[in-house]
């Protein structure tokens, strides 16, 4: 009865099961409420995640430090009979599921099935691959990536699915599944009769969706890593792929190589993608958030009221375009409000509801250049003195094993504090979904600073539109697409790749100095306008509904 078999190696469920670190597994979980709101036959497979992603503590320096995350799945999933074996370094690893409902609007489901190896017939080490996402080191991940793949197709067939017709990729973590299916063609004959013909039978089921535009991103695992887990046959046969350049398998070739529609998740990176990859056609669909899962209680109110129909087909969302200026304004107030409370509960900061807040909250990566807001703190004194005042609110965690991004959390901790007398500044700890609902909502702007081309969409900016939340961001992914300018927010920098540091600094200052802050205090109007624009221009069109519509006609039929 499933068509569409969606493989993740993360998907944001609830905010309660922290099978998820950010932008990527947001993205699966919104992309399945949307196929359950839109009666999609899908099944998702993903894995356990038994220790979850990290729970981030930030000392008073801004010091990251990790810890585990404490959840029972047992209390928020059902488990499923079948046990499947799967074959790593010699050794079967007995794989079970449990399964995660995704109710739509219309009471249609999705299932979601965690692949859990915490059987007491393995071994210990094979209980922990199934505990910690991106854990470890690539030995481990690998493991983790065959059961994913490999278990993934295995499990949906003890389970039942038989007439699954798409298999779709959600980055080149699952894309051994298609191992899989080469396998399951070739019963008979096993893997050393692999031909272009099984390749081409496999390539009509698979969809991949590339997600990083730079390529130390994409996952890569050495030749002989490949050999001691995979075994020297299924090793051979993804040589026969040709997707092992440099003596490493590489995920995005394999699954490049074994897809019959490849897309990135914007239009730019589609381009940008075309030119990592000359040789394949690459598509390109724009990422969307699931709508009733990011717009907060006022706004839910707000359109309920004045959209009807918005919950069934986010699409109507284009006719906020009517709504009024003072409702809006009301609704944001209640949002703002809610931020500033829990951030006076959770982090003991408090900040003023009449001041102009600046939102910056995602992964702390290099490229995001979370302190470029901080490279000329005279200038940042001088504008809110003359024009009128600013607040921040920043979130976000870094990998454990990344020095870089831990210590971008500390330079914003650092700017933060040597500016306190200016611009109050604060760091939630633990940014995760239940973060991203408050923050989206309840800052004035969302401001965003990638260095162009490195932000493949984006999605946070979506979220803050649907609450009438401007962005203020790099002509980069999504935005190149959202932005209007003076309309639905504004830009930093000139919209060129590389996009220089003291520039695109400078922008930012110029715009906040002489067009933001002095239309926030002195044209209250003016700002709700754009508001406004922001929810039926970019609300109504950068959501998951309208993004699986997509999907569906262009990438689904075979
Ligand atoms: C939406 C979301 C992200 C993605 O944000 P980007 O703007 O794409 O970087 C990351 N983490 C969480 C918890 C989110 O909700």
């Amino acid at each position: 009865m499933y068509k569409i078999a969606y493989f993740s190696m993360e998907i944001a469920l609830d905010p309660a099961i922290p099978t998820y670190s950010g932008g990527l597994g947001v993205l699966a979980g919104d992309t399945l409420r949307a196929a359950a709101d839109l009666g999609v036959p899908m099944a998702a497979v993903t894995l356990l995640h038994r220790k979850g992603y990290l729970q981030q503590r930030l000392d008073q320096y801004g010091n990251q430090t990790e810890s585990p995350v404490h959840w029972t799945p047992e209390e928020m999933l059902e488990p499923m009979t079948p046990v499947v074996p799967v074959l790593i370094e010699g050794r079967t690893v007995q794989v079970r599921a449990w399964r995660y409902r995704i109710e739509g609007v219309d009471q249609k489901e999705v299932p979601v099935y965690l692949l859990d190896t915490a059987l007491p017939e393995n071994s210990t080490f094979d209980r922990s691959l199934t505990d910690t996402l991106y854990g470890e080191d690539l030995h481990y991940r690998l493991c983790q990536e065959v059961i994913l793949g490999i278990g993934g197709v295995e499990m949906l067939r003890a389970l039942g699915h038989q007439g699954i017709e798409s298999y779709h990729m959600n980055e080149g973590h699952s894309a051994l599944l298609t191992l899989a299916l080469v396998e399951r063609r070739l019963e008979s004959g096993g893997l050393k009769e692999l031909t272009e013909v099984d390749l081409d039978a496999v390539r009509r089921k698979c969809i991949f969706t590339t997600h990083t535009p730079v390529p130390a991103g994409h996952d890569q695992f050495p030749f002989d890593l490949v050999r001691q887990v995979l075994g020297e046959e299924r090793a051979s046969a993804l040589e026969v792929t040709r997707c092992c350049p440099s003596g490493a398998l590489n995920m995005t070739f394999l699954a490049l190589r074994c897809s019959h529609y490849v897309n990135g998740v914007a239009m730019h990176h589609g381009e940008v993608s075309r030119g990592m990859f000359p040789r394949y056609p690459i598509n390109a669909i724009t990422n969307g958030v699931h709508a009733l899962t990011w717009t907060c209680p006022a706004f839910r109110d707000l359109f309920d009221r004045h959209i009807a129909g918005w919950r069934r087909d986010n699409l109507y969302l284009r006719y906020a375009v009517s709504l009024a200026l003072d409702e809006i304004r009301a609704a944001h107030q209640a949002a703002k409000q809610a931020l500033l409370d829990r951030i006076r509960r959770l982090s003991g900061v408090e900040l003023s509801d009449s001041v102009l807040t600046l939102g910056f909250a995602r992964r702390a990566a290099a490229y995001k250049r979370a302190t470029l807001l901080f490279s000329d703190p005279e200038r940042l004194r001088r504008i809110v003195h003359q024009v009128g005042p600013l607040q921040v609110v920043y979130g976000g965690k870094a990998h454990p094993g990344d020095t870089a991004g831990k210590a971008l959390i500390r330079q914003v901790w650092e700017a933060g504090r040597a500016l306190q007398d200016a611009v109050k500044v604060v760091y939630v700890e633990n940014y995760d979904m239940r973060w991203a609902q408050y923050l989206t909502s309840g800052v004035d702007l969302w401001l965003n600073t990638p260095k162009r081309p490195q932000e493949a969409s984006g999605t946070s900016g979506m979220k803050a539109a649907l609450n009438g939340v401007p962005s203020f961001s790099v002509l980069d992914g999504w935005w190149m697409e959202g932005h209007v300018e003076g309309v639905t927010g504004w830009s930093i920098g000139d919209g060129q790749d590389g996009g220089d540091d003291a520039q695109d600094a400078a922008s930012l200052y110029d715009k906040l100095d002489r067009i933001i802050l002095p239309m926030f205090y002195g044209r209250p109007s003016a700002f709700a306008e754009v508001m406004r624009a922001a929810i039926a221009l970019n609300g109504g069109f950068f959501h998951t509904q309208r993004m699986v519509h997509q999907y569906l006609t262009n990438a689904y039929r075979g």
